[in-house]
């Protein structure tokens, strides 16, 4: 009898992974799911819907770039997880492995900053085709040791398997916070100013160098080497000012909607005080994906001691780009004159 299940289960299981990806996609879409368009984002709704029957055992999350485990009274964990693929996320021609190491860990790091939260340890996995089992993952080891060095974040276990074809590397990065510190998604407050850390547009530059075969010039070299903005982010926390924050991964005409929509706010952004940087466009600076600095929203009458503050500490501006609003829609406003735009950030789907 027991084997006989474990069999039909095996069948079943074997039958279902079968299924072509669209198929599984279609499932995913049907009548037990609330969306029907299969966006990336359709399809983290789908995920968290189906699991909200299930309790959470003490844990915040999905939606966040985080989730987080409240483990004091005065303390929390923090906890993400970030997959780099070779084709999407990087070519291998195009960057070296000890750049790669370096990046399959920042861009971890940076949701851990977004959540104002200081890095502890990650969990590493690889999976990895024969050819670069050698010089190629020692120098990414390398990498990825630097950067944990930099930080102070331990590396505190992981798996190692071999790939046919395609290199795939999983992080998953721990964080530790104070709870009064921990800055949400859902936060933030009409009238709440909204702001960036940094110029923005450069990495999205650097994407199009690469795609087009220039792998020296200087915003290639910033696309495949994002820090994650750990000081700021834990300065930011310590702010009571500061409301909702997170980390620009999509571009902001992406990112913006997630903070509106953990908020139920809508947002108005001033399109002649968003920092672009050198060499980039307007459209760039706004839809460019990992870009790996953060946005996040303060008080109005906090905003301008909190720019003073931020720049005597860091030397270096915070970017007041806009309001959050009162109802749900995101505009655009130019000169100040209200535009049109169908600008929005990088998806999978
Ligand atoms: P970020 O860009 O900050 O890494 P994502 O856009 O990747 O965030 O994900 C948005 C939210 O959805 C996060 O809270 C993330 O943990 C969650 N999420 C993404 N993919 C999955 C998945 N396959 N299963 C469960 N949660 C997921
Ligand atoms: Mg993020």
């Amino acid at each position: 009898m027991c084997s006989d299940e474990a069999t039909s289960s095996a069948k079943a299981s074997k039958m279902d992974l079968s299924l072509p990806t669209s198929l599984f996609f279609d499932y995913l879409c049907s009548s037990n799911f609330n969306h029907h368009i299969m966006t990336e984002f359709g399809f983290i709704n789908s995920i968290k819907t189906l699991f909200t029957d299930l309790h959470k055992n003490g844990f915040e999350g999905i939606g966040d770039d985080c989730a987080v485990f409240e483990f004091s009274e005065r303390e929390s964990l923090v906890f993400t997880a970030d997959l780099l693929c070779e084709g999407v996320h990087f070519l291998r021609h195009a960057t070296s492995p000890r750049e790669l190491g370096g990046k399959a860990l920042a861009v971890n790091l940076s949701d851990i900053a977004a959540m104002g939260a200081r890095p502890v340890a990650t969990i590493l996995s690889v999976s990895l085709p024969k050819e670069v089992t050698g010089e190629w993952a020692t120098a990414f080891m390398e990498g990825y040791h630097d950067l944990s060095k930099r930080y102070g974040v331990a590396l505190i276990g992981g798996d190692t398997t071999r790939s046919d074809h395609d290199i795939v590397i999983n992080v998953t990065a721990i964080g530790r916070v104070a709870n009064e510190h921990i800055k949400r998604r859902c936060d933030a407050e009409t009238r709440d100013v909204i702001f960036t850390t940094a110029e923005l547009g450069a990495s999205d530059v650097g994407l199009q160098d690469i795609i087009a075969g220039r792998l020296d010039t200087p915003a290639a070299a910033i696309h495949r080497n994002p820090l994650p903005e750990i000081e700021k982010g834990l300065w930011l926390g310590a702010r009571p000012e500061v409301h909702a924050m997170m980390d620009i991964s999509d571009g902001i005409a992406s990112d913006i909607r997630h903070i509106m929509e953990e908020s139920h706010m809508g947002a108005l952004i001033d399109l002649d005080r968003v920092p672009v940087a050198e060499g980039a466009t307007l459209r760039q600076a706004l839809c460019g994906g990992e870009e790996y600095k953060l946005l996040f929203t303060a008080s109005f009458d906090g905003a301008e001691q909190l720019m003073h503050d931020f720049e005597r500490h860091f030397h270096t501006p915070l970017y007041p780009i806009g309001r959050i609003t009162e109802g749900t829609q995101l505009k655009w406003r130019e000169k100040g004159t209200e535009v049109e735009h169908d600008w929005s950030g990088f998806t999978h789907y």
